[in-house]
């Protein structure tokens, strides 16, 4: 039987899932290409995943293992719709699976959200964490108190790291340029802001508990936002722990000798984030205070009680969720920021698959892209056995990387990206540092070139 011919674009664990899911079939048989722009793969693993969490970054291993695998390539520097299109890779494949993530911001549609100062977490993820496209973020953070909107793990990861104590830091692969800057850090105090109550918030609680064991830090909340504890044997258990935690440290109170302080706010929507003029630099986030209301579906949503506070503050971190963005050829549904599908067969067309983030959302932790890429490649391997593309001319694996290279001046394949990787790790050892990461282009290929 013919050995088809599988392109993945995007090397984050969805495409990884994927990728190992296609090369465990037999019948048929398959060979999986992975594209990425980036040089390198593993998505937020390497660029989004808090670097002081390395266990969860240790599902790379895993990854590592599929790459080995016989009918494994990868692809980097190669970017959909500027150095391939969807009908280059149709004519070279019998199928692309899309798994791009999420690569932007929900935006909150506030007044000097744009500010000097306001950031996405996206960017100041992507800044931390070596992402080539944010290098040059060089977020100013002078400022004593930063102010973090919303109330999930990537505002918890961004809080977390603005705190961190350098000695903690400086055992990450958190990028060079983002150790010094936070070194030099003014920020003792953050804020993060909920739209809704403690029940609501999206944190989990291993994320939470974590905050007791950072040296020097200390936990606010204060007592009268927490719901009463006779309530809590209704919740369910996750919430159960968030909330108890919670009040633990609502009601012991801060630490007063501790020299940097997380309070958690909430309850409060941003309305503006102030400064001097239209864009001065961040000066403070304007808060509607809310109540909490349920919806006829039970859903419990955050009502304006028209009462205002500020908070003073010089940086500002968005943290409200991810959005994808369209891939230049491919269906995009703009209202919910995803590929449409029907359990990963992209609608309205023959060949084009989706797994991960820009199928279902951003949401949901690593390992849940398991499940989710198995899902598409049981349609895409079901698709194939109908044999539709069976008398397809489907160029030899030669061919195409040497087409690739034609395209594509920078291109990384696999003993490129090992290569990298490999000098990263080196580089990291002396310092007891998982890795030290390079950032720039040319320096990434003359480690390829040499
Ligand atoms: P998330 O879990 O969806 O949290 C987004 C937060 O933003 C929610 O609190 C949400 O409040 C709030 N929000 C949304 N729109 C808002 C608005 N207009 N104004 C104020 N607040 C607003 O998203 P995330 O934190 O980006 O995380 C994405 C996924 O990655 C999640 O599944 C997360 O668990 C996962 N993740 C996991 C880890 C880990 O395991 N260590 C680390 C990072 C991320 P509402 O609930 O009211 O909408």
């Amino acid at each position: 039987m013919r050995t088809h011919a599988v392109a993945i674009v995007g090397s984050g664990p969805s495409g990884f899932y994927a990728a190992g899911a296609l090369l465990d079939s037999t019948d048929p048989p398959v060979r999986v290409d992975m594209f990425d722009r980036l040089a390198t793969p593993w998505g937020l693993v390497r660029a989004g995943v808090a670097p002081d969490h390395p266990k969860i970054k240790s599902v790379s291993g895993q990854y590592e293992q599929i790459a080995a695998r016989p009918g494994f390539r990868f692809f980097g520097h190669v970017c959909l719709g500027e150095d391939v299109s969807v009908e280059e890779l149709l004519e070279r494949y019998d199928a692309i699976i899309y798994a791009v993530g999420s690569q932007t911001e929900r935006r909150l549609g506030i007044p000097g959200e744009d500010r000097p100062g306001s950031h996405a977490s996206v960017d100041f993820v992507g800044w931390y964490n070596g992402h080539p496209d944010y290098v040059g973020l060089d977020p100013d953070l002078a400022a004593e108190r930063a102010v973090v909107i919303g109330a999930g793990n990537v505002a918890l990861d961004v809080a977390r790291m603005l705190l961190l104590p350098d000695d903690d830091l400086r055992a990450t692969d958190t990028a060079d340029h983002a150790i010094e800057a936070f070194a030099a850090s003014g920020v003792h105090e953050v804020v993060v802001c909920g739209r809704r109550g403690p029940v609501e918030a999206a944190f989990t609680t291993t994320e939470l508990r974590e905050l007791d064991h950072i040296d020097g830090l200390t936990p606010v909340v204060d007592p009268a936002q927490m719901p009463d504890a006779a309530g809590d044997e209704n919740l369910p258990k996750a919430i159960r722990r968030n909330v108890e935690l919670l009040r633990g440290w609502a009601e012991a109170g801060p630490d007063e000798s501790a020299q940097r302080r997380m309070e958690f706010r909430f309850l409060r929507s941003p309305v503006a984030i102030v400064g001097d003029g239209e864009d001065g630099p961040v000066r403070g986030v304007e808060l509607a205070i809310n109540r909490l209301e349920a919806d006829d579906d039970g859903r419990v949503r955050p009502v304006d009680t028209g009462e205002r506070e500020t908070v003073e503050c010089g940086l500002v971190l968005r943290a409200v969720g991810y959005r994808g963005v369209a891939l230049p050829g491919v269906p995009f549904d703009d209202g919910s920021g995803t590929i449409p599908h029907t359990e990963g067969r992209i609608e309205g067309r023959d060949r084009e698959y989706v797994v991960g983030w820009i199928k279902r959302g951003p949401s949901g932790i690593i390992g849940t892209n398991r499940k989710d890429a198995n899902e598409t490649v049981r349609g895409l391997l079901a698709d194939l056995a109908t044999g539709a593309r069976e008398d397809a001319t489907i160029p030899e694996a030669g061919d195409v990387e040497e087409w690739l290279s034609g395209r594509c001046a920078d291109l990384v394949d696999l003993d490129g990206w090992e290569a990298i990787d490999a000098h990263e790790r080196t580089a990291g050892e002396g310092g007891g540092r998982p890795r030290v990461k390079v950032v720039h282009r040319e320096h990434l290929m003359g480690l390829i070139r040499k």
